[in-house]
């Protein structure tokens, strides 16, 4: 019988980092083995190791931050790191982990099975868990024809109609990444400085951007698809939906979770445990726990999603986002985005 008690939360001391929180979840009736995961992405994830742990026996100790704050923390650890799995809310940052040498590849069937060759490392040093799209959201009360491209959100007719997060934040970077990719530097630089001239409200929650269309702030934005379902379920008639950009092109830009085991793992054989477990049997309840759309596309997603419709999305894009990250940082400088 498993013990289904609520998993604990201890604080122990932060090494490098102390703005990094800590966390430690787990079942007190454990086999004694235990995976330590630093994780950017936080969306119910504690219910999603616990699973694991009533699976497996096997405890999962976790440490919270963003995804920059936690590659420097394994930077600065070094060798000495107490981390397995490295857990990332981007695409970009888990391949800019890969690049900085923090992880060991895994050559696992199970996972190269469970997830398509879009959606992992070449090397096969990380790989995707769940999907989630950054789109256009529009106000369904004020925007009758929401657009349609990326491109389109800098026409003019929403000039002082548009919400941004801003450039700092990984989403921002990685979806100007796939611009870049598609466009080349010179046409995505136009599109951004397009949207900057839109003069946008710069909003850094995409949560709140949300609610900023809901207040009328903004008719149009940009913001990953999971925040709308969570916004449906406190209310149903919250009057933003979806327009899905880029669907005679290049299909809605594709964002990912994704895991890579460290290089000096203590305990690597948990970790790749936990990763292909991720991957297959915890594949909905990772996914749904945040209305993210599974890694596996032959996993359904969340009944929530079925009202979004199908899409196109741009798999093609996912693993050049690492690689990318530093032009795109510069074409947002260079418009002048914040
Ligand atoms: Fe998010």
């Amino acid at each position: 019988m498993f013990d289904l008690r609520r998993a604990t939360r201890l604080a122990i001391a932060t090494l490098a980092l102390p703005t990094v929180a800590v966390a430690c979840g787990g079942q007190t009736d454990s086999n004694g083995e235990s995976v330590t995961v630093y994780t950017g992405r936080h969306y119910g994830i504690e219910a999603v190791f616990d699973e694991f742990t009533e699976a497996t026996g096997i405890e999962v100790r976790f440490t919270t931050g963003s995804d920059p704050e936690l590659r420097e923390r394994l930077l600065a650890e070094g060798d000495n790191t107490p981390a397995d799995l490295v857990m990332t809310a981007d695409a970009a940052n888990i391949e800019l982990a890969s690049q900085a040498g923090l992880f060991a590849a895994v050559d696992s069937n199970t996972l190269t099975s469970a997830i398509p060759a879009e959606l992992r490392s070449p090397d096969n040093t990380w790989f995707a868990l769940s999907r989630r799209l950054r789109v256009i959201m529009y106000s369904t009360e004020r925007v009758s024809e929401p657009p349609t491209s990326y491109a389109a959100l800098g026409d003019s007719e929403w000039s002082g109609k548009l919400c941004l997060r801003p450039s700092t934040h990984p989403y921002t970077q990685s979806l100007v990444a796939s611009l870049i990719l598609h466009l080349g530097d010179d046409e995505a630089l136009k599109v951004v400085e397009s949207w900057v001239a839109n003069d946008p409200l710069y909003i850094n929650s995409d949560t709140d951007i949300l609610e900023a269309i809901a207040a009328g702030d903004c008719d149009v934005a940009l913001a990953n698809t999971y925040y709308l379902p969570r916004l449906l379920a406190d209310d149903p008639a919250f009057p933003v939906a979806i327009s899905w950009p880029d669907q005679d092109s290049n299909g809605a830009h594709v964002n990912v979770s994704a895991a890579g085991v460290t290089k000096s793992a203590p305990n690597r054989a948990g970790a790749i445990r936990l990763l292909e477990w991720l991957a297959t049997k915890g594949q909905s309840t990772f996914s749904d726990a945040n209305f993210e759309y599974p890694a596996d596309p032959s996993v359904a997603p969340a009944s929530a999603l079925s009202s979004f419709g199908d899409f196109v999305a741009d798999l093609a894009a996912v693993r050049e986002l690492g690689r990318l990250n530093p032009r795109a940082v510069e074409v947002l400088s260079a418009a002048g985005y914040e």
